[in-house]
């Protein structure tokens, strides 16, 4: 692979201090792995520069990020700075759960020169909170937005989440109001998914609680973006909302356009633009696979001592499948000259059309409100 043909770089970060019940995202909460995780990931890093040379975009994620200690979060930006140029004017994002933000870390993290932070708020409503075992409190998490602002982070997403059991209308309105006064730069409302897996899988299926009705979910959807488009946020990706378009998450745009990215750290996903890969969902396994040759010099790592967990390869097929699928969860939407190369295209987007999920204009297919509700679907019907 040439250099120069990646631009956005994710690490993952897989630690927190205690498990949502129901997230299935990659961590573990024994953070005695830290130093060695670091350390495992300098070597990923250096495998990996000379193909990645630069970055426009630079994304930590998690897991919990501003769990890690001061000193382990330096040197994971030592490293990577070290290694690969970051521009001058990249958008450099850590997620970050409120009651890891006190003004000392808000104040390193800045040091450090990140410029976006992601809250992951998830509610305004304790009870709310409780229920979905976050370890903060409504007002811890407004504390952390002002400290936030205070250390000077210009652009703040908060992440919340709907769609909750038990959750009213009322209720939803007054956490996205709370989410407002804040005036951040970018929200992120994500509807609750019972995932195969999680303690919550489990308790939905002994009926501990009722999920929300499917009519429900769609009506919470159809209201969050209408309820944020009249106060100015622009319903730009299904899950994302943006102040202005400066606003909108420049990394996270990359994955929708089917742009190729970098990602290291244990579980994290790679694109090359033909070939996906990622690598393995333990730490222990990570660490193990990168610092367990002790054959290498630093400028000979073998690819063997990669922490592949697996790897596709895709075809034109569904290369071309994969673009529609992502360029139809976004309001941008996707070029009509790519959607005209599936059979059928111009009668499946006249029925879209007349259903009012699509439109097409410009010499581009984008979709409704209601259209990016049924995003998942959307492009399988072009393949029906
Ligand atoms: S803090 Fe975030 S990554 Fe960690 S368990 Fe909770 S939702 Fe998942």
């Amino acid at each position: 692979m040439s250099p120069q043909t990646f631009s956005g770089l994710y690490i993952h970060i897989p630690f927190c201090r205690t498990k949502c019940p129901y997230c299935d995202f990659y961590s573990c909460t024994d953070l005695h792995f830290v130093h060695a995780f670091t350390a495992a990931l300098e070597k990923e890093i250096l495998f990996y520069c000379t193909s990645f040379p630069s970055a426009d975009t630079l994304y930590l994620g998690g897991g919990t990020p501003t769990a890690l200690p001061d000193a382990a979060l330096s040197d994971i930006m030592a490293s990577v700075r070290k290694q690969i140029a970051i521009s001058t004017d990249a958008e450099i994002t850590i997620e970050a759960n409120p009651n890891d933000l006190s003004r000392e870390k808000l104040a390193h993290l800045r040091s450090l020169g990140f410029n976006r932070l992601s809250i992951g708020v998830q509610s305004f409503d304790d009870a709310m909170l409780q229920f979905l075992g976050r370890r903060h409190t409504a007002d811890e998490a407004r504390r952390s937005i002002d400290f936030a602002r205070e250390a000077g982070f210009d652009t703040i997403s908060i992440d919340l989440m709907y769609a909750l059991p038990g959750q009213s209308r009322e209720g939803w309105t007054a956490t996205l109001n709370e989410a407002l006064r804040f005036s951040p730069e970018h929200l992120s409302c994500y509807q609750l998914t019972i995932k195969e897996g999680t303690p919550f899988f489990d308790c939905a299926r002994m009926a501990a609680f009722q999920p929300c009705a499917e009519q429900d979910e769609a009506e919470f959807f159809m209201f969050t973006s209408a309820f944020l488009e009249e106060r100015g946020y622009g319903h730009y990706e299904v899950s994302n909302f943006a102040r202005a378009e400066k606003f909108q998450a420049r990394h996270n745009s990359k994955y929708w356009e089917h742009k190729l990215y970098l990602g290291l750290g244990p579980s994290a996903h790679s694109f090359d633009g033909r070939r996906r890969w990622w690598n393995v969902r333990s730490v222990e396994g990570y660490i193990e696979k990168l610092l367990g040759a002790a054959d290498e010099t630093p400028d000979v790592i073998r690819q063997e001592t990669m922490p592949a967990g697996g790897s596709e390869l895709l075809t034109d097929e569904q290369l071309r499948m994969e673009a529609l699928m992502l360029g139809l969860r976004t309001r941008r939407g996707i070029e009509l000259e790519h959607v005209l190369t599936f059979p059928h295209a111009s009668a499946t987007l006249q029925r879209l059309q007349a259903e009012g999920l699509l439109i097409v204009s410009s010499n581009r297919a984008t979709p409704t409100t209601h259209g990016l509700l049924l995003a998942d679907s959307l492009a399988l019907r072009f393949v029906e």
